[in-house]
């Protein structure tokens, strides 16, 4: 491709996605083929010749489109958003174009400092005290993999690497039963094992884990010879939104010398609002806390921020510095690849920068408010109707319900989440909350508008009770 194709098609790209952004309410939001379908449109073996764009760009638009489930859409309640706000696409095209590896300072200067700059951005915005540094990673489970490597290592006196951990005391992580699988597979990874991962009940309107059976079952360890080295808390977890008493927590794990590593992947986003930071009291105390800005800040995936009390334990736990990978005669620098698993990063902050300053954080706090007080009001007008009830209320964003109306069964209620995403008007996954299924609601698409959720309520009724 030559420089005058390379403009061509940039910017055919470029006015495809603007066009496609602006037709996705027309469209079902989830991917309406079957298993195969895709892949059977595909090319057995790969071309011996190049072939013309034309073709190659009319096959993506006919083929790939319409199996896309697409996040963007204003309808999309399920899981977490995943918003890549337009400003922070633009970030990316330009990223794309200067494809810059970004392992050292000195392979990209810019992009080091800038990344310096906007993590010192976010720990603002989120309020968080100063003395805080971090990096940008690209998922919360690789932040929290960092995170469990640098617990067990600090517990272990830093030999676990060298040594490995056979013969050593079984290293114990605690965790409430609602913290996401990306923890179990931190766990699993790290060599601590699932046995040595301690689930703590959750008590409360926050399902937050019980500081009391806490610190019991790290004094009992103790006791049993077991190496208590970390808990992970959560701010806002997957099914729910359970959020767990930070302060309480934080205090428990000093107490015992422990390592703090709160997830915050989605929930995170919201503390830039002043008024929703009671759901993480006591956060200065972490020793490490992930959340992602590609969830509901608006920067497109991945951008995962960790911040980090003490980065130095972190690095000491993954730096490799082979020869060919020292900067000589540059101390002081940064090299962020010494802070997480992956030696090759690629220029996250640039997409940051552009959201904070294309919307300040005024407006990014009332898009993300707006979002709350619309799964609120939806929260309240399902659980005034007859047949439904609400399961857990809203937590932010997040809440979950059932269909009571008919069949009061988890089957039910299956059966109400696969005909509303066969449907295609509102995208919602569902749960298992006390060991029922239920669905779940999160708002916080970019583009939803409060006639968005308007027509979620009608879909969800409707289909509930023609089924
Ligand atoms: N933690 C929580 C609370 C999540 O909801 C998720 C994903 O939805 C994750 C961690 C994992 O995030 P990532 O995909 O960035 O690894």
């Amino acid at each position: 491709m030559d420089k005058d194709d390379f403009k061509r098609w940039s910017r055919r790209a470029a006015d495809w996605g603007a066009d496609y952004r602006a037709s996705l309410g027309e469209r079902p939001v989830r991917a309406q083929t079957r298993p195969g379908d895709i892949a059977a449109e595909i090319a057995l073996s790969p071309p011996e010749d190049g072939e013309a764009m034309e073709a190659i760009f009319a096959d993506f638009e006919r083929i790939i489109v319409p199996g896309m489930t697409h996040w963007q859409h204003p309808r999309f309640f399920a899981y977490f958003p995943a918003n890549a706000a337009p400003v922070s696409v633009v970030a990316e095209y330009l990223v794309s174009a200067m494809a810059a590896q970004c392992m050292l300072w000195q392979t990209s200067p810019a992009a080091t400092e800038l990344e310096t700059c906007v993590i010192d951005w976010m720990r603002q915005a989120l309020g968080l005290p100063e003395g805080f540094s971090g990096v940008i990673q690209d998922s919360a489970s690789s932040a929290t993999l960092a995170a469990v490597l640098t617990m067990r290592e600090r517990a272990l006196g830093w030999t676990g690497n060298k040594q490995g951990l056979a013969g050593q005391n079984a290293v114990r992580v605690y965790a409430s039963s609602q913290v996401h699988t990306s923890i179990d597979r931190a766990i699993w990874i790290s060599g601590v094992g699932e046995a040595n991962l301690v689930r703590i009940p959750v008590t409360g309107s926050l399902y937050g884990m019980d500081p009391a059976v806490l610190e019991a079952r790290i004094v009992e360890d103790k006791a049993a010879g077991f190496l208590p080295a970390g808990v992970i808390a959560c701010t806002g977890g997957t099914s729910i939104g359970a959020c767990d008493p930070i302060g309480e927590v934080a205090a428990i794990a000093q107490r015992h010398d422990l390592y703090l590593h709160v997830d915050a992947a989605w929930a995170g986003s919201a503390m830039i609002c002043p008024d929703y930071r009671t759901l993480w009291t006591g956060i200065e105390a972490a020793d490490s806390i992930v959340f992602n800005p590609h969830k509901w800040l608006g920067a497109q995936f991945d951008c995962s921020i960790q911040f980090l009390r003490r980065p130095e334990d972190q690095v000491r736990t993954l730096a490799i510095q082979p020869e060919y990978l020292k900067t000589h005669g540059a101390d002081g620098i940064l090299n962020y690849s010494e802070w997480t698993v992956p030696l090759g990063r690629r220029f996250r902050a640039l997409k940051l920068w552009f959201l904070l300053r294309h919307y300040g954080l005024t407006g990014l706090r009332a898009i993300i408010a707006n979002h709350v007080t619309w799964a609120e009001s939806l929260a309240r007008r399902l659980g005034a109707e007859a047949d439904f009830e609400l399961v857990s209320q809203p937590i932010l964003s997040l809440f979950s319900f059932r269909h009571t109306g008919g069949a009061d069964s988890d089957a039910h209620n299956i059966a109400l989440v696969n005909a509303i995403n066969a449907d295609g008007r509102i995208y919602l996954t569902q749960t298992r909350v006390d060991g029922r299924i239920a669905i779940r609601f999160q708002a916080g698409s970019f583009d939803t508008t409060e006639a968005d959720i308007d027509m979620a309520f009608a879909v969800i009724t409707e289909i509930a009770r023609r089924l």
